[in-house]
């Protein structure tokens, strides 16, 4: 993956350093092609799949070179964070939350973004559906399954998510749009696989269920590392951040 995001210098011969030579809006053209590519590998429509620039950490003057070079979908983990950036960013991209929401930043998050990402708990779906409800609109979530057993970080298991989505079709102010999830980090993207399958058959047992509100048109997998095999393997939003940004700095 590294050597995707650095491009040698021309005269690195010479110099014998890295640079990282590559824009925003190169790092986009190839990311897309990677896209397309994946998709018709498995007889995909390339226009199935959207892009969430991911942009946390990310200084607004970098994201608006992104949004320039035709990112719509900006994605945020923090509600204080996108807050900022929304108010000095043009209006007309969307933004996604994806991170760890916490239920006292509900309201704000009802009011800045178009979807969420990371609505793991039936109470969580419930603070954000009565929030919508006082601003008079319909809120698209996702439910974030944590389909891998032994480390519960965020994300509720499969079967509370089967739980929880008979409940769901109570709340009238939130829509239910599909799933989301995080497989354990690795380096190989063939690790990701078994867990972008796994959500996929949850998406379908749910969507059998016929609930009303909950539709499962959206599955939201796929980073950086592996966001091929999320393609391959279903996903309708992919979440993107290092590759387009270039590494976050540690903290
Ligand atoms: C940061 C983040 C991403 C993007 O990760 P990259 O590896 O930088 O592409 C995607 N999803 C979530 C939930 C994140 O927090």
């Amino acid at each position: 993956m590294a050597t995707d995001l650095f491009n040698l210098c021309a005269l690195c011969v010479l110099c014998g350093k890295r640079f990282d030579v590559s824009t925003i809006a190169e790092n986009l053209v190839r990311i897309r092609e990677r896209i397309k590519t994946a998709a018709l590998r498995v007889g995909r429509d390339p226009h199935s799949v959207r892009l969430v620039a991911v942009c946390k950490t990310v200084e607004p003057e970098r994201i608006r070179q992104a949004i320039e070079a035709g990112a719509r979908i900006l994605g945020e983990n923090y509600v204080q964070e996108a807050q900022k950036k929304i108010d000095v960013l043009e209006k007309e991209v969307s933004w996604h939350f994806i991170g760890h929401l916490q239920k006292n930043k509900a309201k704000y998050a009802v009011r800045l973004f178009e979807m969420i990402h990371s609505v793991a708990s039936f109470a969580l779906a419930e603070t954000l559906n009565g929030m919508a409800q006082k601003e008079g609109k319909v809120l698209p979530i996702l439910l974030q399954v944590d389909l891998s057993k032994e480390d519960t970080k965020f994300g509720a298991p499969e079967e509370e998510i089967l739980r929880m989505a008979e409940q769901l079709g109570k709340l009238e102010a939130v829509s239910i749009k599909g799933l989301m999830t995080m497989p354990p980090y690795s380096d190989d993207p063939e690790d990701s696989r078994p867990y972008f399958k796994k959500l996929r058959i949850v998406q379908e047992r749910m969507a059998q269920m016929r609930i009303p509100r909950v539709s499962m048109e959206e599955l939201s997998m796929g980073m950086s590392g592996d966001f091929e095999v999320a393609v391959e393997e279903g996903a309708t939003l992919l979440r993107i951040g290092t590759a387009i940004f270039g590494p976050r700095p540690m903290k």
